[in-house]
């Protein structure tokens, strides 16, 4: 077997032209019968790995996977890309496992999967003795390990794979796993031999964005509002959280729900459900949602609190935009949250806390930074990124800095005037001249330093306060309720005059505007509407079927569709994601809709491209003859002509036989090698000229 079988297999069945990076590599190693461990993110395209191999190789592929609830899904997708496809797990009853084996032994089946309890099993084992296993594959293979952070006493059973199969390539896959976790599964596995692909982590289509946590709701709520219909995941913190503010998104008008551990598990199921099935677009959840969600159009994610710790942050990100098409995520930071994070660490009284409030640290640096985020990310997966990513926050609007000397000389000043024994926002409303109750009581308002910054807001100070924080002059004594105090470093601004910069409020806030002052262009309109449509569509089919949307198409391949607008079967099967299948399953639909679109569009007065032929299409669809459409459009009848003859050689259902004699026919075919119009002299000028067109066309194409 061979990579150009590989892609043929890729368009056929899956519809894309081409392999990721790394992904033809990982075929080639099983066809050549070498055992591979496969490391790759959330959404990098791991599943491919074994399925190209699974439908080009003769026999049956075999798939061990821990997350039954997946299952289901991956068996669909499959089918619904005409593979055959199969899983046996705890839900199966024994007459739907006996189906099963029968088609397995009639070599009926290319993948099966299959869950680690029934692989282990005796019968299992003589199943598989009894057909031809041509790979393999052994999912979330990190659960082997008890370094990793899922371990599962059942896959460590799964030595018997090699035992039992030692000339059956063997190929563990992966999104998390660290050096001793890959060691420990290649070890386990008594993998011979095997040969590693560690893919980048980087997800370029996720954008990246991080602001201050003010006004938190009603960002959310214009974040929503300027994306209307997109599934989209807010993380909170606690379960209280994500009841609250799926409410108040419902009083505003978005169907959103919450998730969380406290919900019976049929509860849970249902919001899972209603989500995956596009039924619920928005789900206010805590860090239990997500795990075992294979849905490729989340759009986005925003983490309305800081998470504990990247690995964390970049999973739950991980989970929007799968499918790999445009992507958005939004975190929250606030300095009231990691004070809250690092007292649940160290109430925890864990053997391990330092290490989690080294991890808070790294959280920390990251929502503060001021250098592209992107390269932060990969740099603490240990990653190098050449250049900026161009799609984080920071790329797109890089601070600017001003001389922040006063500024914090003022606020160093009134820290140390108030013998350091203030808290942050205690310090602003001193800074700021505020007269609340304790201010007045404790004199406050009667040191130098107060009301000396009312110029800025309470949320400049903020910002300020946080970028002395890391620069390295002022730090919180986590020890003293949190209070503010001065480090070494802040004598020389205080006493010597040292030059402090600082980052503009305004260039973080503008963030948070820049989305909205975007204009949309008539092109980026049609092309948001279209999809639209496309969409509605796409559910209306899914709920029909009774399977997810993304199963029929994904967002990008739909995205695709809207922005070249397709009009023929064969235009139809370029796009990414089209493969044979789903083109005869649902290609004519997707096109009436396109086409109904376009023509819409230009009766309308617009202009778009591929329009005319559709125009003129629908009238010859509705019986119109080449006369009235003349008369309708009020074009030539040449051009007329030719837009029938351009949708004939698109393989359109038009008859253009009937537009001339089976004798025009012969005399054309006579001269076929000449052009047009030395026919045209040849025949005495007696054949009109649009014929002869029309019968070239025709025999070019029967
Ligand atoms: P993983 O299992 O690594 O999380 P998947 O195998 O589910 O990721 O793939 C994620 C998405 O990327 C799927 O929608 C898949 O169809 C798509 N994909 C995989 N390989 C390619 C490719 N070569 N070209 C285009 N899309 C791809
Ligand atoms: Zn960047």
């Amino acid at each position: 077997m061979n990579l150009t079988e590989a892609k043929k297999a890729l368009k056929t069945f899956f519809g894309y032209d081409d392999f990721r990076p790394q992904q033809s590599e990982i075929i080639d190693a099983v066809y050549q019968q070498k055992d591979s461990l496969v490391l790759m993110p959330t959404g990098g395209g791991k599943s491919i790995c074994f399925q190209i191999p699974a439908v080009t190789l003769k026999g049956t592929c075999v798939v061990i996977s821990p997350l039954i609830a997946l299952m289901k899904d991956q068996v669909e997708g499959l089918r619904s890309n005409g593979i055959q496809a199969a899983y046996m797990n705890s839900t199966l009853d024994t007459m739907e496992l006996r189906a099963i084996e029968n088609d397995l032994m009639l070599g009926k089946i290319k993948l099966l999967y299959v869950s680690p309890e029934k692989a282990v099993t005796q019968d299992f084992l003589t199943l598989m003795k009894s057909i031809e296993v041509n790979l393999i594959a052994i999912d979330e293979a990190h659960c082997i390990s008890a370094w990793g952070h899922d371990f599962r006493p059942e896959y460590t059973q799964l030595k018997f794979l090699k035992k039992q199969f030692p000339n059956t390539p063997l190929m563990a896959l992966t999104a998390t796993a660290d050096r001793l976790t890959r060691k420990d599964i290649e070890e386990q596995l008594t993998m011979q031999n095997p040969q590693r692909f560690i893919a980048s982590f980087d997800r370029p289509n996720i954008s990246l964005k991080v602001l201050p946590a003010q006004k938190r709701r009603e960002q959310i709520i214009d974040f929503i509002q300027s994306r209307p219909n997109q599934s989209g995941i807010i993380y909170c913190l606690s379960r209280k959280n994500t009841e609250n503010l799926s409410t108040k998104l419902n009083a505003e008008g978005i169907r959103a729900t919450y998730y969380h551990a406290g919900m019976s598990s049929s509860m849970r199921s249902k919001v899972q459900e209603d989500f995956i099935n596009d039924k619920v677009p928005v789900i206010c959840a805590t860090i239990a949602f997500g795990m075992g969600i294979d849905k490729s159009n989340v759009r986005w994610v925003i983490h309305y609190n800081l998470p504990k710790n990247i690995e964390g942050y970049y999973q739950e990100i991980g989970r929007a935009g799968r499918d790999g098409a445009k992507a958005d995520t939004l975190l929250f930071y606030s300095y009231a949250d990691v004070n809250i994070l690092r007292d649940i660490i160290n109430s925890n009284d864990a053997e391990n806390a330092e290490i989690q409030l080294a991890k808070l640290d790294n959280m920390q640096q990251y929502a503060e930074s001021l250098i592209c985020r992107r390269k932060i990310l990969m740099n603490y997966f240990s990653e190098n990124m050449e250049g900026d990513c161009g799609n984080c926050d920071i790329c797109k609007n890089p601070p600017q800095f001003f001389d922040g000397t006063i500024i914090a000389q003022k606020a160093m000043s009134a820290i140390f005037r108030t013998q350091q024994s203030v808290g942050m926002s205690m310090l602003i409303d001193i800074l700021r001249g505020s007269k609340r109750k304790e201010i007045l009581q404790k004199n406050y308002d009667k040191i130098k330093t107060y009301g000396v910054g009312a110029e800025y807001s309470q949320m400049d100070w903020q910002s300020f306060i946080q970028q002395l924080i890391q620069l390295g002059y002022i730090e919180i004594a986590y020890e003293r309720y949190h209070c503010l105090q001065l480090t070494a470093a802040a004598k020389e601004v205080l006493f010597q005059n040292k030059k402090v910069e600082l980052v503009k409020m305004t260039s973080i806030l503008s963030r948070r505007t820049a989305k909205k002052e975007k204009k949309v262009t008539k092109r980026e309109r049609i092309r948001n509407e279209l999809f639209e449509e496309l969409r509605q569509l796409r559910k209306q089919l899914a709920q029909k079927k009774g399977i997810p949307p993304y199963l029929i198409f994904s967002d990008a391949t739909l995205e695709e569709m809207a922005a070249t607008q397709p009009t023929t079967s064969e235009d139809l099967l370029n796009i990414s994601g089209v493969g044979e299948k789903k083109l005869r399953d649902f290609g004519k639909v997707f096109l009436k809709q396109i086409q109904n679109y376009i023509v819409q569009q230009s009766q309308n007065g617009s202009r778009v491209k591929g329009a005319t032929y559709l125009v003129t299409y629908n009238l010859y669809k509705k019986g119109l003859s080449v006369e009235e459409i003349v008369q309708e459009r009020n074009l030539h009848e040449t051009t007329i002509y030719s837009h029938l003859a351009y949708l004939f050689e698109k393989g359109e259902d038009v008859n253009i036989k009937q537009y001339f004699s089976n004798q025009e026919l012969d005399l054309v075919q006579t001269h076929k090698h000449k052009s047009p119009k030395e026919i045209y002299e040849s025949l005495n000028e007696d054949v009109p000229y649009h014929i002869i067109r029309l019968c070239l066309t025709y025999l070019d194409h029967v």
